[in-house]
């Protein structure tokens, strides 16, 4: 737990990210590419981080994920200080707590929808029935289908179904329409919606386009790698009313 006393209620938040700057170091060049993020995201909340290609969206989900560290400020996940885990320590918290979905979906060629998501669940300690799994995001019926019979918006939910199916206490997701046309990305963005509100999974959605903010609780604005404002959807809409 933290002992700071400038974070009351970080035993609260999912996420509690405090000065967080992240420089990458090229030759001569400094990319600032976080500038000073402070951020909470709370218990079973659903969030957009809005903004620009190259503000800082997901540098600072991979930090929030366990994936990169910053080069300054601390991050805290539940009240522990994420910034101080050893490697190892990193690894169990990425497998036990966090799924991931991407623009690209990884998925296995060779393996079936099924056995994709069995890769998860065979490791996890206490994983949904990937067929569970795949019916939650509306795949019941393409189970034994391998990536390449299956849409671009297919096999994305098979990647939240590979994401989810080890119950994630938050679920990271990064541009998961990037790569859809508008009828596919909304059957994704539905089924993110239905696993955080299923499974209760806190969710961040990162995406440039403003439409898809509309299905968030919380709408969080970044650019030039600092959090430039937020804003609260009083009147959150479901993803088959967005329109884009
Ligand atoms: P976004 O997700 O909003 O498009 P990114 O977090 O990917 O933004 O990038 C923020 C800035 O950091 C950009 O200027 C990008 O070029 C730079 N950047 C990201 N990753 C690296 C890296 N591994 N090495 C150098 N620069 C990087």
């Amino acid at each position: 737990m933290s002992e700071s006393p400038t974070l009351p209620h970080a035993d609260q938040a999912v996420f509690a990210a405090r000065g967080v700057r992240k420089t990458y170091v090229m030759g001569e060049v400094k990319v600032h590419a976080l500038n000073g993020v402070d951020l909470d995201l709370w218990p079973g909340e659903f969030v957009v981080l809005l903004g620009p290609s190259g503000s800082g969206k997901s540098t600072l989900l991979n930090i929030l994920g366990g994936l990169d560290a910053p080069t300054e400020g601390e991050v805290f996940y539940r009240g522990e200080r994420l910034t101080a885990f050893s490697d190892s320590a990193l690894t169990r918290y990425r497998r036990e707590h966090v799924g991931f979905v991407f623009q690209f979906y990884n998925l296995i060629p060779s393996l079936t929808a099924k056995e994709n998501v069995a890769l998860i669940t065979e490791i996890a300690p206490n994983p949904l029935d990937p067929v569970e799994a795949l019916s939650l995001v509306n795949l019941g019926d393409r189970m034994d289908h391998f990536p390449s019979q299956l849409s671009g918006g297919e096999q994305q939910r098979v990647a939240i179904a590979r994401a989810v199916s080890k119950r994630p206490d938050v679920l990271l997701c990064d541009e998961p329409t990037g790569a859809l046309d508008v009828h596919t990305g909304v059957l994704v963005l539905e089924a993110i919606q239905r696993v955080n509100s299923e499974l209760g999974s806190t969710t961040a959605v990162i995406t440039h386009n403003a439409v898809i903010a509309r299905m968030a609780d919380r709408v969080i604005h970044i650019s030039d790698g600092r959090i430039a404002g937020e804003e609260r959807n009083e009147h959150k809409i479901t993803a088959s009313e967005l329109e884009w």
